[in-house]
């Protein structure tokens, strides 16, 4: 292809190609990752509170955002710390509810491995149950954490992930840390039952279909530029990402 060809080529791309960058007003991706044709929305029987980081919620894979689009009853909330924010004081004085966060931090309660009895004496059923989770890289959830003092008084509870993460195109600290959808999925599988919902039935599973369809993607956009990287264009400086 010579200059000339390359040029009206490239100029004829422009269009679609800004095309494909308009974000979709759902899931805040652009039209070639839009999500939403895999989102199918269910009812936990809780309710989860995401407060995301900003620099999660722009990100290629935002599991946040997706859990959200995914769960009835879910609330989202964006910002970089909470102190006195009105929806959260909203949420927390509500009757009925009993309010928890998603922590592995000191005085947290493992829910691995907990009795079935135990679990409901933990989250009886005449308050609905209601869980904050924070959705950040590591050092952002320690930050958003410690800066919004009305989440650090909420009972504490964490799990031990019974399988390797499957997000693969973005480095967690080891294989064990669950995304933000991935945790909320073994949450609703550990406290399901309890709650009212048949966790036999598989719907929680809703949650990994979109998460699932955006990570093949991701890894065959990662490939396929690597290819074209081996064909002669190794001087192009860029993030190498390991693709398992
Ligand atoms: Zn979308």
């Amino acid at each position: 292809m010579n200059i000339q060809s390359y040029l009206r080529r490239k100029k004829a791309d422009k269009p679609k190609f800004r095309e494909d960058r308009r974000l979709c007003r759902a899931c805040w991706q652009p039209k070639f990752n839009c999500f939403c044709h895999a989102i199918e929305k269910f009812d936990p029987k809780m309710e989860f509170v995401i407060l995301i980081h900003p620099k999660e919620s722009g990100r290629r894979i935002s599991t946040g955002r997706m859990s959200y689009l995914s769960l009835d009853n879910s609330h989202i909330i964006r910002g970089r710390y909470f102190p006195n924010h009105p929806k959260i004081k909203i949420l927390l004085s509500e009757p009925g509810y009993k309010n928890i966060i998603l922590s592995p931090r000191a005085g947290a309660t493992n829910l691995t491995g907990l009795p079935e009895q135990e679990i409901r004496k933990h989250f009886p059923q005449d308050k609905k149950l209601r869980i904050f989770i924070l959705d950040g890289t590591w050092s952002n959830v320690g930050k958003m954490f410690r800066l919004t003092p009305e989440i650090q008084e909420l009972q504490r509870y964490f799990f031990i992930p019974d399988s390797p993460s499957n997000i693969r195109v973005r480095k967690q600290p080891n294989d064990k840390c669950y995304c933000t959808l991935e945790a909320i999925h073994h949450t609703i599988e550990l406290l399901g039952a309890s709650q009212g919902f048949d966790t036999t039935s598989r719907v929680h599973d809703n949650l990994l279909k979109p998460f699932n369809w955006m990570v093949e993607g991701q890894i065959k956009r990662i490939k396929d530029n690597q290819n074209w990287r081996s064909y002669g264009h190794n001087h192009t400086k860029s993030l190498r990402v390991d693709v398992k």
